[in-house]
């Protein structure tokens, strides 16, 4: 059967401008995808599967070049070993422009975004994410190869570590992007679970770098929203693996909700409970990166119920003071009224203020939905307080990709 025309896929292929005709990429590819003759070096897009064994050993860069084509009209052999540079993108019809994400995953990621009014470019100098390497037709398998308690055990919630390890595939990811999950089994209807998506929570060399891995920060699920019992499909899933099982793994995704990288970039992070996952992933990249010395300043505002009820507080609290500043917001410490994150950001008005109004700041919001409305209006009532306007500073910091949030 013909591919739909709006079926759009990314199709790999080769610059043949950079390329030095070297025949790395031929020897790698395990499935005999790549072929040249004279003139040029191509990939087969009826073999290519897009696991990026090639990508590395290029040596020119050459073979890391993608263009979103629609299925039925994907550039043959005979018009790559023609071309003496590469096409340019060329216009989708807007039903196939969006395809390429799993629709249930582009339809959380639509949700999870849409406080911020819409997809939001990414900072300035954010490093080039790698998006949709592994589909639902085609998911990475990533073995377990930790999976620890991050809560207290008198804690209600039970948060876990848990790092996955993908072997030979490659599974590159920049901190702020998420991967999906395949739970095994189907839902009610008898179909597969729809995947669920999860905030990377390792910096991009991985939980333990060098072994292509990377953690995700988990809670098990089990109640809705309104407190009615229930037992949530892929975080139990996720929660019950042990060392050794493995998961299905989609993505990754997330071309927005990016760090930058230039030196003197300050991150102003806000986030509750699991939202700590791409906090974590951008501090660790930092701490990893301390003796650079690249200035900037770190500052987190961290909810919950209690100090049990924080993943990562310990490690938090052994970072030194000078490199990143951490305000707690407990709602439920015995004897202590209850503060919100909304609350600290009021209590730290004037820093905070400072850095909104400061061009080289990223301001990062995760965690439950029904964190935004009281955050945005903690940052207008503190820049008021301090001389600037909310109002005109936020599409400013949304238009030049510094205002990122992701709630659920
Ligand atoms: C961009 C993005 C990033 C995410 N990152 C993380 C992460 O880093 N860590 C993490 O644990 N989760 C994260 N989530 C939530 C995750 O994708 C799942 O929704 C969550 O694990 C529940 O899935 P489940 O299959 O266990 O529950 P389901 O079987 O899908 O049932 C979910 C039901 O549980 C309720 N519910 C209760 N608490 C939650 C909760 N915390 N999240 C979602 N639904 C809840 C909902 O009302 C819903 O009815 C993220 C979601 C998005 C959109
Ligand atoms: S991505 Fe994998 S399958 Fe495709 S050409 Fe490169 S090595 Fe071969
Ligand atoms: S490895 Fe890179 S430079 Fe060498 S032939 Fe392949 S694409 Fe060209």
């Amino acid at each position: 059967m013909d591919a739909p025309v709006t079926e759009v896929f990314r199709q790999h292929l080769i610059d043949p401008e950079i390329c030095i005709r070297c025949n790395t990429c031929e020897e790698t590819c395990p499935i005999g995808a790549i072929s040249h003759d004279a003139r040029n070096y191509v990939v087969d897009p009826a073999k290519c599967e897009n696991c990026t064994a090639c990508i590395a050993p290029c040596p020119t860069g050459a073979i890391d070049s993608w263009r979103q084509v629609p299925r039925a009209s994907a550039y043959s052999l005979a018009e790559q070993l023609g071309w003496d540079t590469l096409p340019p993108q060329r216009e989708l019809p807007a039903a196939a422009a969006s395809s390429e994400m799993p629709p249930e995953v582009a339809r959380i990621v639509a949700d999870a975004t849409e406080g911020q009014g819409g997809a939001a470019p990414p900072p300035w100098s954010a490093a080039h994410p790698y998006v949709n390497l592994h589909s639902v037709a085609k998911p990475a398998i990533a073995t377990v190869s930790g999976n620890f308690r991050l809560t207290g055990e008198d804690a209600s919630s039970d948060v876990r570590h848990i790092v996955l390890d993908f072997g030979p595939v490659a599974f590159p990811v920049l901190e702020g992007q998420t991967i999906g999950v395949l739970p095994p089994g189907t839902d009610a209807h008898g179909r597969p679970h729809h995947p669920r998506l999860y905030s990377v929570a390792s910096p991009r060399e991985g939980e333990r770098p060098r072994y292509n891995n990377l953690a995700l920060t988990v809670k098990r699920v089990t109640e809705d929203h309104d407190g009615t019992p229930m037992r949530g499909v892929a975080s139990n899933h996720l929660c019950d693996l042990a060392k050794g099982d493995t998961v299905k793994v989609i993505g990754p995704f997330g071309t927005s909700f990016l760090m930058p990288n230039h030196p003197g970039a300050n991150l102003l992070m806000v986030c509750t409970g699991t939202g700590s996952a791409p906090m974590r992933a951008m501090t660790e990249r930092r701490r990893r990166r301390i003796a650079l010395n690249e200035g900037g300043t770190l500052m987190l505002f961290f909810g919950a119920r209690r100090e049990e009820e924080l993943p990562y507080f310990g490690p938090l609290l052994k970072l030194p003071k000078d490199f990143i500043d951490i305000n707690f917001a407990f709602s439920r410490s015995p004897g202590e009224p209850k503060r919100y994150v909304q609350d600290r950001i009021r209590e730290r008005g004037a820093d905070v203020a400072r850095l909104i109004a400061d061009p080289d700041t990223f301001v990062y919001i995760c965690g439950l939905k029904g964190m935004e409305d009281g955050v945005a209006q903690a940052f207008a009532d503190v820049c008021r307080a301090h001389g600037h306007d909310w109002e005109t500073l936020l599409p400013a910091l949304r238009q030049q990709g510094r205002y990122h949030l992701e709630t659920y």
